[in-house]
């Protein structure tokens, strides 16, 4: 194991003189008038440690397997370095060969490869710069997470991932049974399939949501928050959706939706914050390579109010922006991708939320308006990505919700605990959803989902 004394980022902080083990994978080797130059890397940071190797340190049959993607251990001693891009370097005494890895078969060589080309070496890219960068930083992104939450004494709750209330209304959900598919069980009246006999006795599903179990907690522990992953079956090919996809969902009691919206903004910006103090330099790495606005954005954001706009301003300043929409603006329409864009980038320049929509195109559990049009949602859209972020104050009272699902001709039944929670001891509450990836994306700049998740989940592929 390496110990993070002897870790490359610690490594590279050391004086000239310090004698030292290091290891790592092979990003190059060069090989100058009798000396080898090789960069390695152990992922602890974006820069390469240089090993500078005297010929006669090393057999040239060893040299030769020091190739892209080997792995090798260098004894030496840590010297002022010469060249540009580093301090230090290690000039190695004696070095051996972890684990070779031929040249002719290991799909990454020194060339830059695009990043779908990485996507289909998902066992590999990780030892890239650009993965490095983004695992590092999601690493940071999940402690400030934790961090915020539990600086502000928020109890971490563990919601289930395995349900059988198909009834969150989010998206379209993961069945999961161990009834043999090839001659599932059926019953003798209808022919339907018995799930009296599955796993669970009814239907299980893969959760969409923590939301419903948090209000639970939060009505017993007052601040709550999930962060663990859920799955939705959207069978859209967008560069935004995941099948399998991390959430966090604080829920506050006490709370209504003018509380809920400054703990959006605060912990929007604690996020950033805090990525930009401890990850400047992959941070730096993205804004060259990808994203040549990705700092001064996160500087706007994290220091900029959050504009605040009801549904209804937001359809007016639609309908008479001159532009032809793909889908048209009208009350009533759910606002898509194009629309977001364009309040977040062009009309505003900065997050907007979104609040008060018309309950058609929102939960049965959001909190109706006195209007009785409109409910206590909002959605924080952010530029570049949309969406980021969607929560509601919710339903408190019992009369109201009973209405709700019966006029969506959802059963009462399914509810009985939800409803039990408005029956005893009931009180106004609020939470919201935000993506991790989403968020992965915005400080990374990155646009693709599927580059900010360890093992993105797609419809077709589930690879590694
Ligand atoms: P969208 O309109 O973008 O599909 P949604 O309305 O389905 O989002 P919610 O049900 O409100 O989203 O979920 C809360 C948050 O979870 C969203 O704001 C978004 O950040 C994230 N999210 C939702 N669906 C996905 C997905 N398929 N992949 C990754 N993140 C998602
Ligand atoms: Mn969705």
């Amino acid at each position: 194991m390496i110990k993070s004394h002897e870790s490359i980022r610690n490594l590279l902080q050391l004086a000239p003189g310090t004698a030292v083990t290091a290891r790592g994978w092979v990003k190059t080797r060069r090989d100058s008038k009798g000396v080898h130059f090789i960069q390695i890397n152990d992922g602890s940071c974006l820069k390469d440690l240089q090993v500078v190797m005297e010929a006669d340190r090393a057999p040239a049959d060893l040299i030769a397997k020091v190739t892209t993607g080997a792995c090798i251990r260098v004894e030496g001693e840590m010297v002022e370095s010469p060249g540009k891009g580093q301090a230090v370097e290690l000039r190695g005494h004696s070095l051996e060969l972890l684990g070779a890895a031929p040249p002719e078969s290991y799909p990454l060589q020194k060339k830059k490869h695009t990043l779908e080309t990485l996507r289909e070496f998902g066992h590999f890219r990780a030892r890239s710069n650009t993965f490095g960068a983004v695992f590092r930083v999601r690493n940071a992104l999940a402690f400030a997470v934790h961090k915020f939450f539990q600086e502000r004494g928020f109890l971490y709750v563990h919601t289930p991932i395995l349900t059988t209330s198909d009834a969150e209304g989010a998206g379209a959900m993961f069945q999961v049974t161990t009834l043999d598919l090839s001659n599932p069980p059926r019953l003798p009246t209808t022919g339907a399939i018995d799930y009296s006999q599955d796993f669970f006795g009814k239907p299980a599903y893969l959760t969409v949501s923590g939301q419903l179990e948090a209000e639970i907690f939060a009505l017993a522990f007052s601040n709550v928050y999930t962060f663990g992953p859920t799955f939705r079956a959207e069978n859209s090919n967008t560069p935004r959706h995941l099948a399998e996809f991390w959430m966090i969902e604080p829920e506050m009691a006490f709370c209504d939706l003018t509380g809920n919206m400054e703990l959006a903004e605060e912990f929007l910006k604690y996020l950033i914050t805090y990525v930009m103090d401890h990850c400047a330099a992959d941070l730096e790495f993205f804004q060259q390579r990808y994203e040549p606005d990705l700092l001064a954005t996160l500087e706007h954001v994290a220091s900029s109010d959050f504009v605040r706009l009801p549904y209804t301003e937001a359809v007016k300043i639609l309908s008479q922006a001159s532009r032809q929409w793909e889908f048209p603006v009208a009350w009533g329409n759910d606002l898509q991708s194009e629309h977001e864009r364009y309040l977040t980038e062009e009309t505003f320049r900065k997050p907007v939320i979104v609040t008060d929509y018309p309950k058609q195109i929102k939960a049965f559990y959001m909190r109706l308006n006195e209007d009785g049009k409109t409910v206590r949602a909002m959605d924080v859209l952010a530029p570049g990505i949309g969406e980021i972020i969607g929560g509601s104050q919710r339903e408190e009272r019992e009369e109201v919700l009973v209405a709700r699902i019966r006029e969506l001709g959802l059963k009462e039944e399914d509810y009985w605990w939800y409803l039990d929670l408005r029956r005893y001891g009931g009180v106004e509450h609020s939470g919201f959803g935000l993506g991790f990836e989403r968020m992965m994306m915005y400080v990374t700049g990155m646009k693709n989902i599927r580059d900010v998740i360890p093992f993105p989940r797609t419809p077709g592929h589930a690879d590694f």
